[in-house]
C-alpha cells in the first residue's frame, strides 16, 4: 500500500534542506518506492500564515501520515513573540500529538570527516552509535513540580522524576527492536544506585530483555556513561534511558563528530509512525543562501526508510550515497577542509541523487 509522507519544510535553512531530502525521495520513487508526498505548515512559517506555529488541521494531516519529514523551525523574526505562538510551540505540539515517545539520536562518524571532530581521529573515527532517549516522561513531565515559599519564607524548588512500569516496558522494547537492526548491543543508562526509579528501570529492561535472547545487555551508571562517551565511544552500540538522561547524553554524542550537518535524529510512536528531522536548528545566519549542509536532512530520510516504511535496503543505499559523495570530496561550508571541493546545498542533493 502506498506510503503517506507529510513533508514540513519550517523556516530558514529547513527550506533549501528539505528540498534536496524530497530530491532523493522523488529519485527512489522512480525505483520502486511506493510513496506519497504532502507538504504542510510548521513554525514561523505558520505562524505568518495562521497565526500559531501548528494548525490542528497540518497536525490531523501528520496523524493520518506514516511518517514526517521536517526541516527545522524558529529564527529572529519570531523571538519576540509570546512564547505561546513561538515557532518552537510547533514542535512540542506535533511531538505531543503523535505521541512519540522515542526519539533516536544517532551519533555517527564518518571517516572522511574525522578531524572535525575535537577528539583524537583514532578515538571516534568510524563511531557509529545510537541513543534512543525516552521522550515523553521523566523529570521533564513528573508531578508534582513548582516553587513554594516555605514558612520561613525560604523559596523550595522541585520537580519529580517518575516513570510507570509501562513507560520503562515500552522505549526499553523500541530500543531492543533498534538493536536487533543494528549490531545486537543495547547498553541501558541509570543510576539506580541512588534513584529507586532507575533501579526499577533496570529491573524492567532486564524483564524484556528475555524476549530479546540475541541481543546483549549491559548496564551503566550515567556518570560512567558520560566518561565512557568521551573516553571509548566505539564501545556502543544502542544506549537507551531517561528523557534527561538522554538529553544530555544524546547531546554530548552529537558534538563528539564535531558536525551539526551530518546529525539526523528520529522520533518515533508505539505503531512505528515517525518524525524525521535534523538536529541542528534553522541556521538563519546562513538561510536562504545556498550554503546549508543538506546531509543529516538526506540522513533522516534513511532512518524514514529504516524505521517507518519498512525499506532497509534503500536506507543503506541512501546511507552508502552520502559516504560517496564524501569520498569524493564534496563538502558544504560547515564541513570542508582543505583539498576538498566546496559545494552549496543544491550541488551536494544532487551529488546524492546521482551517486544513488
Ligand atoms: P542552529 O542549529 O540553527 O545553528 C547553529 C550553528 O550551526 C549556526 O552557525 C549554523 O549556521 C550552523 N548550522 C546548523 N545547521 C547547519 C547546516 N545544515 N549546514 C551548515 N551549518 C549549519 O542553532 P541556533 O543558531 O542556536 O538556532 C537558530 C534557530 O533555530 C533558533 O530560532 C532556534 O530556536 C531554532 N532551533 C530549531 C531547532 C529545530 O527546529 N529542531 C533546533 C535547534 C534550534
Amino acid at each position: 500500500m502506498t506510503k503517506r509522507i507529510l513533508v514540513l519544510p519550517g523556516d530558514g535553512i529547513g527550506l533549501e534542506i528539505v528540498a534536496e531530502a524530497v530530491k532523493v525521495i522523488e529519485a527512489l520513487k522512480q525505483d520502486g518506492l511506493d510513496v506519497e508526498m504532502e507538504e504542510g505548515l510548521i513554525g514561523g512559517a505558520s505562524t505568518d500564515a495562521h497565526g500559531e506555529p501548528l494548525t490542528d488541521e497540518t497536525l490531523e494531516r501528520a496523524r493520518a501520515a506514516d511518517a514526517v519529514l521536517l526541516g527545522a523551525v524558529g529564527g529572529p523574526k519570531w523571538e519576540s513573540l509570546p512564547i505561546a505562538i513561538r515557532p518552537e510551540k510547533g514542535l512540542l505540539k506535533i511531538r505531543a500529538g503523535l505521541e512519540l515517545f522515542s526519539n533516536l539520536r544517532p551519533a555517527i562518524l564518518y571517516p572522511q570527516l574525522a578531524d572535525a571532530s575535537t577528539l583524537k581521529p583514532e578515538v571516534v573515527s568510524g563511531l557509529d552509535l545510537m541513543i534512543v532517549r525516552e521522550l515523553t516522561g521523566g523529570i521533564y513531565f513528573g508531578q508534582p513540580r513548582g516553587v513554594e515559599t516555605m514558612e520561613n519564607g525560604e523559596r523550595r524548588g522541585f520537580n519529580t522524576l517518575v516513570y510507570t512500569e509501562s513507560e520503562v516496558e515500552r522505549i526499553a522494547r523500541s530500543a531492543f527492536d533498534i538493536a536487533m537492526k543494528r549490531g545486537k548491543k543495547l547498553c541501558s543508562v541509570d543510576k539506580a544506585n541512588v534513584l529507586e526509579v532507575t533501579e526499577m528501570w533496570r529491573e524492567v529492561v532486564e524483564r524484556v530483555a528475555k524476549d530479546y535472547p540475541e541481543v546483549e545487555l549491559s548496564h551503566m551508571y550515567v556518570d560512567n556513561a558520560a566518561m565512557q562517551l568521551v573516553r571509548a565511544p566505539k564501545q556502543f552500540d544502542v544506549m537507551v534511558t531517561t528523557n534527561m538522561f538522554g538529553d544530555i547524553l544524546s547531546d554530548a554524542a552529537a558534538m563528539l563528530t564535531g558536525s551539526i550537518g551530518m546529525l539526523p535524529s528520529a522520533s518515533l510512536d508505539a505503531g512505528g509512525k515517525g518524525m524525521y528531522e535534523p538536529i541542528h536548528g534553522s541556521a538563519p545566519d546562513i538561510a536562504g543562501q545556498g550554503l546549508a549542509n543538506p546531509l543529516a536532512t538526506i540522513l533522516s530520510v534513511a532512518m524514514m526508510l529504516r524505521y517507518s516504511l519498512n525499506e532497509p535496503a534503500m536506507a543503506d543505499r541512501v546511507e552508502k550515497a552520502v559516504e560517496q559523495v564524501l569520498d569524493q570530496g564534496l563538502r558544504t561550508a560547515d564541513i570542508y577542509s582543505e583539498g576538498c571541493k566546496k559545494v552549496g546545498t543544491a550541488e551536494m542533493g544532487d551529488a546524492v541523487v546521482a551517486a544513488l
